[in-house]
């Protein structure tokens, strides 16, 4: 997705409206149009990127660093028990939107949303294949 044709950046510019809840010189936090849950808000770059390994380091500071401040103030406000914090990244992930950005879910016990995913064990000797894989990109 270009830059012309995204939401967010449209959302950033001020083409198209939002209910802002912060904003910086790197940041802009806003609540999400088809929320999971009162008060999801998500908290973009203004700077487009698609995905978060493509967020220079001072990018991708200035987010998380707004994220955290963001997510104990809406789970106040809320007067949630807790919040999740997500960052899809492809379809495969559930990206729906191309333009990186941070979830903020506040959550409350028993509130139905989701609990844990299901998990699997590795086979014998598998994690330290699977972790010196990932170490040879590094
Ligand atoms: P993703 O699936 O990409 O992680 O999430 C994108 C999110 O953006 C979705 O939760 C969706 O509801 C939200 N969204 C999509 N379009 C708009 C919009 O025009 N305004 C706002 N406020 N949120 C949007
Ligand atoms: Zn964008």
């Amino acid at each position: 997705m270009r830059e012309k044709e995204c939401i967010f950046c449209k959302i950033i510019s001020g083409g198209i409206s939002c209910h802002r809840v912060y904003e910086d010189d790197a940041v802009l936090a806003f609540l999400d149009i088809g929320p999971i849950s009162i008060g999801h808000t998500l908290v973009v770059p203004k700077q487009h990127y698609e995905k978060l390994h493509n967020c220079p380091v001072e990018v991708f500071s200035a987010m998380s660093a707004a994220t955290g401040k963001i997510a104990g103030v809406v789970a106040e406000a809320m007067q949630a028990d807790g919040y999740n914090v997500l960052c899809n990244n492809g379809r495969s992930a559930g990206q729906l939107v191309d333009h990186v950005h941070f979830h903020v879910i506040p959550r409350k016990i028993d509130d139905g949303i989701f609990q844990r995913w299901p998990k699997f064990e590795y086979s014998s000797g598998q994690a330290e294949k699977i972790a010196a894989r990932i170490r040879e990109k590094l």
